[in-house]
């Protein structure tokens, strides 16, 4: 039994639940759409709120540019840059037997400084914010310093008498880890048993703990949670919670919008632009859709695509029960090559928060993300984690949808002429050369 039901009685309320137990790669649109204007109100957050952490993080950009060498041609952000992927689209539509409309776009968060993911965005946000907090109550720091002198054997001191501590799948360990070594902090990282063998070297040698737990990442989640409530001196970063993360996360979208502009795109009701999201617990995606929505409103659309072994938004917001049922409890395992998105419980906070705001779901094979893994390779010299392909073939589930979702929100032929699409390619760089040469392997087997 599942709150109360049977898994038979869950299938019959709600059908695609058998595609999702089947494993199927399977899309759904949201028949609960609501208009930006209204829906933002659901997030309990605002437009101050993200632009509180886009100045915390320009404050905090002398000190990233000083201990993060790599951040210097930027200035001390942390950003990625946007690129056109034609011959993947080409690629991509000639498998979906599909007319092209509108164009293929990267966000390349595979290349972002510090972690090579897209945990780079929240997960250093959260750490900063929180060692800032702390400096300026102890009366070390205020906001009008440059904080290059966070960078100092004193300060080190102060924020080593603190502890950092969180629960992932890898990448937000390595961000939260790295970031939290750099400052000082006492950093320990539960892992889950998904996590690369690499992600946990890596921490190591920066001398955080590291924890490793033989169950997936709710558990490591729950140990990191124990660990920081009986130790008032620990911050634990709760990935299914923090506002924090999230909003440091939605600092993406306004950043996006100037590199769009740049690239000479325009994004309005004529020219929609479509965003792909790997979703994992979802506060990535949950995030960088909000900040989105800020900037761009009903202009812009965004869809969460997660592995077929982890539908773990799509099943919680399609049965409105949220963080209250796991894909395990539908006999659904967790287990897949996309280890940052092998989560089996969705965060509630963010299904809640931005049920009205998204446009769709899907779910992907393996041996889909693996194939665009090679192809994006191939055809476009981009190397990705197999977690960061996930998003590749949301334009060919959006062109062929049958669902009357287009129809419904207004897509006409005319306007999706003028889309762009785009895929959020979530992390990669990182990745040690004979771990990526083994990826790209089994996906160009897979394509032969
Ligand atoms: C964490 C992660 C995601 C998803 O982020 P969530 O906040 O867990 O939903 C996507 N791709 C990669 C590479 C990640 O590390």
């Amino acid at each position: 039994m599942i709150l109360g039901k049977t898994i038979e009685s869950w299938c019959a309320s709600y059908p695609l639940i058998n595609e999702l137990i089947a494993l199927q790669e399977t899309s759904w649109f949201n028949p609960g759409i609501a208009p930006t204007a209204e829906a933002l109100a659901d997030v309990g957050l605002t437009a101050a709120d993200v632009a509180d952490a886009s100045a915390r993080l320009d404050r905090f950009a002398s000190y990233i540019m000083q201990v993060f060498p790599e951040t210097r041609a930027s200035g001390g952000i942390i950003e990625s840059g946007i690129l056109p992927m034609p011959k993947l689209q080409a690629e991509l539509m000639a498998r979906h037997d599909q007319e092209s409309a509108g164009q293929l776009w990267l966000k390349a968060d595979c290349n972002l400084p510090i972690s090579g993911s897209i945990k780079a965005r929240g997960g250093i946000y959260e750490v900063l914010k929180h060692a800032e907090d702390l400096a300026l109550a102890a009366g070390l720091l205020t906001i009008d310093d440059d904080y290059a002198k966070l960078d100092s054997d004193a300060m080190r001191a102060f924020f080593g008498q603190y502890k950092v501590a969180v629960g992932s799948t890898g990448n937000l360990g390595l961000s939260i880890g790295i970031m939290s070594a750099q400052l000082g902090f006492q950093a320990s990282v539960h892992m889950s048993a998904d996590a690369r063998q690499w992600k946990k070297d890596k921490l190591r040698a920066h001398g955080v703990t590291v924890v490793e737990y033989e169950s997936d990442y709710s558990v490591a989640v729950a140990q990191g949670r124990k660990q920081a409530e009986s130790d008032p001196s620990c911050h634990f970063v709760d990935d299914e919670n923090s506002t924090s993360l999230f909003l440091g996360y939605a600092v993406a979208a306004e950043r996006l919008q100037r590199q769009i502009a740049a690239a000479g795109i325009t994004v309005d009701a004529e020219h929609p632009l479509f965003v792909y999201l790997p979703c994992g617990v979802g506060g990535g995606p949950g995030g960088v859709a909000f900040g989105l929505k800020l900037v761009f409103g009903d202009a812009v659309h965004c869809i969460f695509a997660e592995p077929t072994h982890s539908p773990c938004m799509l099943l919680g917001v399609h049965t409105g029960m949220h963080d209250a049922v796991s894909v395990q409890d539908f006999g659904i395992d967790n287990v897949t090559a996309a280890d940052g998105l092998a989560v089996g419980r969705a965060s509630g906070f963010v299904g809640k928060a931005m049920q009205r705001l998204l446009d769709g779901y899907y779910t992907v094979s393996d041996e889909t993300l693996y194939r665009y893994l090679a192809l994006a390779e191939q055809l476009e010299g981009i190397r990705m984690e197999p977690s960061a392909l996930a998003g590749v073939q949301g334009m060919a589930r959006v062109l062929q949808e049958t669902q009357g979702y287009r129809a419904r929100i207004g897509l006409s032929a005319e306007r999706m002429a003028n889309a762009t699409h785009l895929v959020w390619g979530t992390g990669g760089s990182m990745v040690p050369p004979a771990e990526m040469e083994a990826y790209l392997a089994k996906g160009r087997a897979l394509l032969a």
